[in-house]
């Protein structure tokens, strides 16, 4: 357990939600893991700097939650300051010219639903997926091949320096499920994004079909983080899995999906653990037939920040 004495003053002092504790797996879709030591949920971007200047003079581990929809955390918690940002993270601008600058706490969900009612096209990349559109740029979620990062123009952070920064296109390296160049304590405040005049019946139609895809071929009413390993380039990695005969597999309380063999399940009871070692024997089986050797696409979160897979 770490030290709360110096957090205490901030208490009184901050419009910020601080919280010890605080248990993490109410707060991710696999629901385990174990408790963060502070959460904060800052509304203004003052208090977000000194959130994160206090951390750094204690030597304090920092992590920013989304919607904790691509999180796996330890069964022993995280040992720091976990940062959620508060609704007034969460605006959405229209610029004009088809740019708008989208505050990291907004949902994914109600950024979909803003840009159809302003005839926006380009971000149906990300229908159906879960979160916050932080997440979804720290992850460079989307469809296949088709991510945010291609329609990004500037993102805004606050470093690991407490300092905030304007990050250009040309400064970010966007890659498979990834997001390049920043620190991991570097916090996204929010994107201006470059989207293009569609008519409404398009954008619609763009992501009814990816929904009604995602609803045939996911385990959409489950306990999950969506898919858990990365595709091989040119491969998928839920095809090699069932090839290797896990669908179905059960470790614990972690199963492989029936309906998509790169989705883990936590079923009732499950730890962090059952499911790492479920990935583990994952690995192991598809090196052993394929000679491949998956990465993680989710994000495994020990008690001092993000690990590989090997923490069981
Ligand atoms: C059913 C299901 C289906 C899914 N389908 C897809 C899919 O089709 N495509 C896809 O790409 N993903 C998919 N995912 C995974 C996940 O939804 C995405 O990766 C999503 O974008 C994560 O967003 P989040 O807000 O939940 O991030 P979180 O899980 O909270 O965080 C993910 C990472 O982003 C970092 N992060 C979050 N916010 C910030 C911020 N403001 N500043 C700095 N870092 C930040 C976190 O520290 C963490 O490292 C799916 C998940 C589920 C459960």
């Amino acid at each position: 357990m770490i030290d709360h004495r110096p957090w205490l003053p901030l208490q009184g002092q901050m419009s910020s939600r601080l919280d010890f504790e605080v248990l993490l797996r109410d707060f991710t879709t696999f629901r385990v893991g174990g408790a963060a030591g502070i959460m904060a949920r800052p509304e203004k971007s003052g208090e977000l700097r000194t959130l994160v200047n206090l951390a750094r003079e204690l030597g304090l581990p920092v992590l920013v939650l989304g919607g904790g929809s691509n999180l796996l955390f330890s069964d022993s918690g995280f040992a720091g300051l976990v940062i959620k940002l508060g609704r007034s993270f969460a605006t959405i601008e229209n610029l004009g010219g088809g740019r708008i600058l989208v505050g990291a706490a907004a949902a994914v969900l109600e950024l979909l639903a803003w840009a159809w009612e302003k005839e926006l096209g380009g971000l149906e990349c990300l229908a159906g997926v879960p979160g916050t559109v932080g997440g979804a740029l720290a992850g460079n979620s989307g469809i296949g091949g088709q991510t945010v990062g291609r329609i990004v123009n500037r993102l805004f952070i606050l470093g690991e320096d407490g300092e905030a920064k304007v990050l250009k296109e040309t400064e970010l390296k966007f890659s498979s499920r990834r997001l390049f160049g920043l620190s991991p304590e570097a916090v996204i405040l929010g994107a201006e994004f470059n989207l293009k005049p569609r008519p409404k019946i398009e954008i619609r139609s763009n992501i009814t079909e990816a929904l009604e895809r995602r609803h045939q071929t996911q385990p959409l009413g489950e306990r999950s983080a969506g898919c858990v390993f990365k595709n091989p380039p040119g491969q998928s990695a839920g095809r090699i899995i069932e090839e290797c005969g896990f669908k179905g597999y059960v470790y614990g309380g972690a199963r492989v999906s029936e309906i998509h063999a790169n989705f883990i399940i936590a079923r009732a009871g499950a730890t962090c653990a059952d499911i790492l070692t479920l990935m583990e024997l994952i690995r192991r089986g598809v090196s052993e037939k394929y000679g491949l050797l998956l990465e993680p696409e989710i994000r495994i979160i020990g008690p001092t920040g993000e690990v590989g897979h090997e923490m069981a």
